[in-house]
């Protein structure tokens, strides 16, 4: 097996790697490190969990440490994550990783006051690690300058579509330099993201650890048949009879998390929700307050836990199944992370029967069911049919909405069995699609047609 000190990284990243416990490269680092050392670009299918981030990082500090530090509101290496949260976990780990060096960072996000980002930008950075938004912002405000970006990481790109930061990363690239490395990191390919890599990536090194919406192997999954009205209860006397201690809780809803945390503290558990109505203070104060034990459940929404990284997790719950069935296997990546055992649980209902059987169908196999005694569902959860996600009909395209690059509204992605999302199932794809896809997008909260909303300075869950 490929030693870290095989690599060909500078002495000060291989002690800085040493200090954080690993032994061995993982597959993804293993492949791109090397990739990156050599000037390729890269396309990488890798989960969080992979070890992704040092696989970009680590090669991109030795190749920074040898040039020239970066001039004033500048910076060499721009890494653009989807959310605050995996932005501010790339960003600790890339202070971990260069802490023998001399390299400065910084991370970028909104929800916090801009100020303090702009003085930390005006000596320059050499790493900048940075939400969209926020990014455009500072742009705007002069800040911040692309001309000596000698790197771009674009991490869990998927999910930077699917929260419709298309247009912001393209009016980002077109400030970029022609001449740069581009790293490009997605937990699956599919063709949006293929199409977007393109323009962006030229003759990449691909690497593909993640077998396509495959779940991980060391996680143990199982579901809970149940009533709906009854998952509150057969959570709460899961986590007392078992003690368990550090669970994630994954909610559809912001109310729902909240309604769910509540009912928990209710019944002498510590539980707190992170999602994006909460500040970025209550958010970063509840996974510090899960990281370090004072709370045994954070409940989230999909969005808030994308980037979430939390050693060793042993239980992820998904209280209710999500409608994208690809949301699952970010889901459960949570738990069973590099190389640790996992268990996932799903409260099922009958209700989500559709949900279900997408899910099965995603990751190939039925998922074991355990009745729980004491909560055995009035309603019984029919057995499933396991279908392959179907191709997802092609939504129109809004009126002036000429983007080569742009996806399609996320509820026209194959969320159910009619191959469908909820909200466009039973929109027939003529001329009322466009109205369908602004209604869709916005109950999604996220996203718009960009040639009709404002732009936001910040993007929250
Ligand atoms: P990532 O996929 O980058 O979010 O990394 C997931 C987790 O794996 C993080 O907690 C890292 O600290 C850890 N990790 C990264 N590389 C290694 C490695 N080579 N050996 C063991 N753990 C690692």
């Amino acid at each position: 097996m490929t030693q870290f000190s095989e690599l060909g990284l500078a002495e000060p990243i291989l002690k800085a790697v040493a200090a954080q416990g690993y032994t061995t490269p993982s597959p993804v680092q293993a492949q791109a490190i090397p990739a990156v050392l050599a000037g390729r670009d890269v396309m990488a299918a890798a989960q969080t969990g992979t070890g992704k981030t040092a696989g970009f990082t680590l090669p991109m500090l030795h190749k920074l440490q040898q040039g020239k530090r970066a001039s004033a509101n500048r910076c060499r290496a721009l890494v653009l994550t989807p959310t605050r949260e995996l932005a501010a976990q790339v960003g600790a780990n890339v202070v971990e990783y260069s802490q023998h060096l001399n390299i400065s960072s910084t991370v970028v996000f909104g929800g916090v006051g801009i100020n303090p980002q702009m003085i930390k930008l005006r000596r320059g950075v050499d790493v900048l690690v940075a939400c969209p938004g926020r990014l455009l912002d500072l742009y705007k405000q002069n800040a911040v300058r692309f001309d000596e970006v000698e790197f771009l990481v674009l991490d869990e790109a998927d999910r930077m579509l699917d929260m419709g930061f298309i247009h912001d990363i393209k009016r980002i690239l077109a400030m970029l330099p022609k001449k740069r490395q581009t790293l490009m990191f997605s937990a699956t390919f599919s063709n949006e993201i293929r199409t977007l890599a393109k323009g962006l990536v030229q003759d990449p090194i691909e690497i593909d650890v993640s077998p396509r919406n495959s779940t991980a192997h060391s996680v143990e999954q199982w579901l809970i048949p149940v009533d709906k009205k009854r998952k509150p209860e057969v959570l709460s006397s899961l986590l007392r009879d078992n003690d368990w201690n550090q669970v994630l809780v994954f909610t559809r809803t912001k109310h729902g998390a909240n309604r769910l945390t509540t009912h928990l503290q209710d019944r002498g558990i510590t539980a707190a929700a992170i999602h994006g109505n909460k500040s970025q203070g209550a958010r970063t104060r509840a996974l510090s307050d899960f990281k370090n034990g004072e709370v045994s459940v954070l409940v989230a929404t999909d969005i808030a836990a994308r980037g979430l990284d939390i050693e060793q997790l042993p239980l992820v719950v998904n209280f209710e199944l999500p409608n994208v069935a690809a949301d699952y296997v970010h889901r459960i990546g949570r738990t069973g992370r590099a190389g640790a055992t996992g268990e996932a649980i799903a409260l099922v209902c009958a209700e989500e029967l559709e949900d279900l059987e997408g899910i099965e169908g995603l990751i190939g196999k039925s998922i074991e069911r355990r009745i729980q005694a004491g909560f055995e569902p009035s309603k019984p959860l029919p057995i499933s049919r396991p279908k392959a996600p179907r191709k997802p009909k092609k939504a129109k395209q809004p009126k002036g909405f000429k983007d080569t690059f742009d996806r399609e509204p996320r509820a026209a992605r194959p969320a159910n069995r009619n191959g469908a999302g909820r909200n466009s199932a039973s929109k027939p794809a003529n001329k009322s699609s466009n109205t369908g896809a602004r209604t869709a997008a916005n109950a999604s909260g996220n996203r718009r047609p960009a040639s009709t909303a404002p732009r936001r300075s910040s993007r929250t869950a």
